[in-house]
């Protein structure tokens, strides 16, 4: 019994250790053991994994390596791609030669790694966490110096830390291939590496040997044809130097996973893996659209997406063939209309935004400025078009090019690069008449629309003083052109107000409160009673009269008027729907705002405020732009109101100090609050947090979190990094929103209240983004005051410092 117990136990503990041995990764290939099909190898910390596989239906083996730990099976990496196993009899092992050799069953040689010969018994191969299959002499000890490895010889992937380029040292030119198909990893028809292209490096695919897509130049920040925004996703490298040219990559941290892939059709595409969704997304794909596609239009031309025609001659040019041209046959391009001779008055044409010609024939200049680039260009009569070649700096260097431009192509995000070509006399006079045309026709329909609103101003004017209040008045000169304002008597007021009864009041505000009347014509008013300890002084109540009575916008309350009799008080339009943080905060489910309706809120909020920093005659800083000023017409319209506040500038605001703050904590910028240093910027600031509001449901001040300390800005922007924005969503919002449109919003605000006033976009910009992709916005870098969470009017940021506790971290991020 004994001897039977002993022998099971026996049993039991001897498979137990077989099955340990078994179950063990084991990451290194030796001499003594071969690897077939079946086994495999997996990197030590179990991130990736080479064995054999079959793609799709196919019966074919190939040695390959996969991610270990997504559950897609998702190659990155094929050794025998036009050799395959037909069979499971493959085997790989370390040859005698000391290279890494995959056999068939007749011992035919299907795929060898091409490093030297070496007499060395003690080669392994291994593979890493990084994805790479290296081989190495296990006698010598140093790290990173390997007989072969398969990121030298990249399939149809690239993965972070691989190097897309040349070692200039070995001559060795490291590209992606495309498979044959989806199905079918032997070589396809295109390859992407580096185009050394003479001195200037480029990233081309290349079908055959045809370009099908460049990347323009590396300019210092980016390929010049493919700006790219700072991401969280990955993070990309350049390097050029006389030992090595090549592009790389990394993932923006340890749980980011990426890879970019040439695809069979020849598209470059960049994946990220959504641990959430268990799938691979494409984030990015080159070439991108139609004007991505080399030479698209063919020489001399510029690609416009979104133009009804995408392909457009230069200026001074025309098309080769206008028979081709009009039925949408691009490909012959444009000639020159006048020969460029040198002629007296030839000139040049600033092109914006855009990818610079393909380096055929081009001479450079890496120490001339662009002064020195245009008179170098000017003296060949030769030349086409110069351009910097170092946008760093506000740019440097020189490119002059030589006969046709091709592959040039209108960026849609402005990316630091212009063109300048080479126009005659005429051309350059037509660019200049077209100018003065434009100027003319401006001038005159603004002279005719002067007329009218001057005639109607009569008329209003008129009509009004028979209406009965009758007076009009005429504001301190502080602008020359003094102001004339209707001024209501008290008498007026308070019959209209039926004397300021309680149940006419609207609400209160910091200067006093606010009723509603009706004029004996039937208009509805509001009237703002300005309380004698009221903050607002008589400059503030001037100001405030002369403000708004100048501006005209349908995102802007009207003023109607005045009253100085005994006290002061201001006469508005009517707002039937009161101020929007009675709609955003503390609301039900039931009168909650549907995604459109505040999405328009937020859109003509941002209009009422361009007019106020840009468009309008005065330059204006509102300083206290918050959810309740801004009061909503019948039509949900926005309006901003309150101008108590605003300061008023001639032309360009630049930043200004005080020492008087105004405002309301919670909105203020960080740079306001504490330094007294006001601007554009700040107001921003302010609309970036109302934006924020808008979307969350809560206030900026008020926020509090179980898990955290920060403020709603704070918050926002940890869900923004943990990628939880929609989290961050209302849960009151009504269902029916398009979540990429709000995520853009959040976005958008986040970029308005980034801590440094430099990097929040200006109001122009914000309505463009409102209107654009997401994908193509920049990243946000740390909000300010994002750990406000006190209701003390101190130094915010000092209060978080208690919250220690808190585990999370919030990385800044830094821009590339
Ligand atoms: P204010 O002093 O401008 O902050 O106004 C205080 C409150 O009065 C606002 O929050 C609104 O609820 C109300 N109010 C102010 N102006 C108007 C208006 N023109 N129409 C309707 N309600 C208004």
């Amino acid at each position: 019994m004994d001897i039977l117990c002993f022998s099971v136990l026996y049993c039991i503990s001897i498979s137990l250790f077989s099955l340990a041995e078994v179950c063990k990764s084991v990451d290194v290939l030796s001499s003594s053991e071969p690897i077939r099909d079946g086994d495999t190898l997996v990197s030590a910390g179990e991130k990736f994994q080479l064995g054999f596989f079959s793609p799709g239906n196919s019966s074919n083996r190939f040695l390959a390596i996969w991610y270990h730990n997504i559950p897609e099976k998702t190659i990155v990496w094929v050794a025998n791609g036009d050799n395959p196993v037909t069979d499971s009899s493959g085997v790989l092992r370390i040859g005698n030669e000391g290279k890494l050799v995959l056999v068939n069953q007749a011992e035919r040689v299907l795929w060898s790694s091409n490093n030297m010969n070496t007499s060395s018994q003690s080669v392994v191969a291994q593979l890493l966490d990084s994805g790479n299959l290296v081989l190495k002499d296990d006698s010598e000890n140093v790290s990173g110096n390997y007989l072969w490895q398969s990121f030298d010889r990249p399939s149809n992937t690239l993965l972070a830390g691989m190097k897309l380029g040349w070692d200039l040292r070995m001559g060795l030119d490291r590209h992606m291939t495309s498979w044959k198909s989806a199905e079918d990893p032997s070589t396809g028809d295109f390859t992407y590496g580096v185009d050394l292209g003479g001195i200037i490096p480029q990233l081309v695919i290349r079908k055959g040997r045809v370009k099908y897509f460049r990347s323009g130049p590396w300019n210092g920040i980016q390929f010049s044809g493919v700006p790219l925004t700072p991401n969280l996703i990955f993070i990309p490298k350049f390097v050029n130097n006389s030992q090595e040219v090549y592009y790389t990559f990394n993932n923006f941290n340890e749980s980011t996973i990426t890879r970019s892939v040439l695809n069979a059709s020849g598209n470059h595409q960049r994946y990220l893996w959504n641990e959430e969704t268990q799938e691979w997304t494409v984030i990015y794909m080159l070439p991108h659209d139609a004007c991505d596609v080399y030479g698209n239009c063919g020489p001399n031309t510029m690609c416009i997406v979104g133009d009804f025609q995408i392909c457009n001659c230069m200026t001074g040019y025309q098309p080769k063939s206008q028979a081709e041209w009009d039925s949408l046959v691009w490909s012959s391009g444009c000639v020159s209309k006048n020969p460029f001779n040198c002629s007296k008055g030839e000139g040049f044409k600033r092109l914006e935004g855009v990818k610079i010609p393909d380096l055929l024939q081009f001479t450079m200049n890496t120490s001339m400025s662009l002064k020195e680039c245009e008179f170098e260009c000017f003296k060949n009569c030769s030349c086409r078009a110069y351009a910097n070649i170092d946008a760093t700096g506000g740019g440097s260097g020189c490119l002059l090019w030589f006969g046709d431009l091709l592959d040039v192509r209108k960026l849609s995000v402005h990316a630091n690069q212009d063109l300048y070509i080479r126009v005659s006399a005429s051309d350059l006079d037509s660019v200049n008449s077209k100018w003065k045309e434009w100027v003319a026709v401006a001038i005159s329909v603004a002279f005719v629309v002067l007329l009218v609103v001057l005639y109607f101003c009569i008329i209003w004017k008129r009509k009004k003083h028979a209406q009965g209040t009758g007076i009009t008045f005429d504001l301190p000169a502080e602008d020359e052109n003094s102001l004339q304002l209707l001024i209501f008597d008290r008498v007026t007021i308070l019959q209209a107000t039926n004397n300021f009864c309680d149940s006419n009041k609207l609400g209160e505000g910091g200067f006093g409160p606010v009723y509603k009347g009706q004029l004996p014509n039937g208009q509805e008013i509001a009237v703002k009673r300005l309380s004698e300890d009221s903050r607002q002084g008589l400059n503030e109540f001037k100001n405030e009269v002369m403000l708004i009575a100048k501006l005209q916008h349908r995102n802007l309350v009207k003023l109607l008027g005045c009253c100085i009799e005994e006290e002061r008080m201001l006469i508005y339009e009517y707002m039937p729907n009161g101020s929007l943080d009675s709609f955003i905060f503390g609301k039900t489910r039931e009168n909650s705002l549907v995604w459109r309706m505040r999405f328009d809120i937020i859109v003509g909020i941002a209009r009422g405020l361009l007019y106020l920093h840009r468009d309008s005659r005065l330059r204006i800083i509102h300083r206290d732009l918050k959810a309740s000023n801004v009061l909503l017409d019948n039509e949900m319209n926005p309006k901003i109101s309150d101008f108590g506040m605003a300061r008023v500038f001639g032309g360009d605001i630049s930043l200004v100090k005080t020492k008087r703050i105004v405002g309301t904590y919670g909105y203020m910028a960080p740079e306001y609050a504490i330094d007294g240093l006001f601007s554009t910027k700040s107001d921003i600031f302010s609309f970036g947090v109302l934006l924020l509001e808008i979307i969350s449901g809560k206030r900026n001040r008020e926020f509090n979190h179980p898990d955290h300390c920060f403020n709603l800005l704070g918050h926002a922007w940890m869900l923004w990094l943990e990628r939880k924005a929609s989290d961050f969503i209302d849960p009151q919002l009504p269902n029916s929103f398009d979540l990429s449109e709000v995520v853009k919003c959040i976005h958008v605000g986040l970029l308005c209240v980034q801590r440094r006033p430099d990097d929040r976009p200006n109001m122009s910009t914000v309505l463009l983004m409102l209107d654009s992709e997401s994908a193509s916005l920049p990243q946000p870098k740390q909000p300010g005051f994002y750990i406000e969470r006190s209701s003390e009017h101190t130094n915010v940021e000092m209060s978080g410092r208690n919250c220690n506790s808190n585990e999370i971290t919030i990385t800044l991020l830094e821009g590339r």
